[in-house]
């Protein structure tokens, strides 16, 4: 039987590499300048590094239960990265207690690595902020915070994972 064989054979590993994807990363080799630092994943690949909370959270513009997060009574020192991709995102020396149940930090780490987008969902006009590396979706940012900047990122703590300053 070679047609089964063939089938069999067409099958195994590798199969889901078929030669139309090849080209399309051709045609984007011009767009590749731009993009190169990005983490881009398929839905099935953040479902296999993201607990479903995490997914549902950071890919899916989900908001945790207030109260309910690993790090909004957090007060240990370290850096808060993004739980896709891991970059820095925040700094815990900039973490305060609003109240709110999540965590909030009055300004990131590191600027271009938290970018803003204009979120108009829920019948409310929000600045969403989000993972530039990867687009994550990380939560709020609101104008009534403390000084110096005034500024409370109202983050989700599925979209943090939390990397402990080294004690020396
Ligand atoms: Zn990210």
């Amino acid at each position: 039987m070679p047609l089964a064989a063939l089938v069999l054979l067409a099958g195994g590993c590798g199969a889901k590499e078929k030669t139309a994807s090849k080209s399309v990363q051709e045609n984007k080799a011009g767009e590749k300048m731009s993009q190169e630092d990005k983490t881009q994943k398929t839905k099935e690949e953040w479902q296999t590094c993201l607990t479903p909370e995490e997914y549902k959270i950071a890919r899916e513009k989900g908001t945790e239960m207030a109260f309910t997060g690993k790090y909004y009574n957090h007060h240990e020192d370290g850096i808060y990265k993004c739980v896709c991709c891991g970059a820095e995102l925040f700094d815990s020396k900039h973490k305060f207690d609003s109240g709110t149940g999540w965590p909030s930090f009055y300004q990131p780490t590191k600027k271009e690595n938290v970018g803003e987008v204009d979120d108009k969902s829920h019948g409310m006009r929000r600045v969403e902020v989000i993972c530039t590396k990867c687009d994550a979706h990380l939560g709020h940012v609101f104008e009534d915070g403390p000084k110096p900047t005034n500024l409370r990122y109202c983050i989700n703590s599925a979209s943090l994972k939390f990397d402990p300053a080294k004690k020396d």
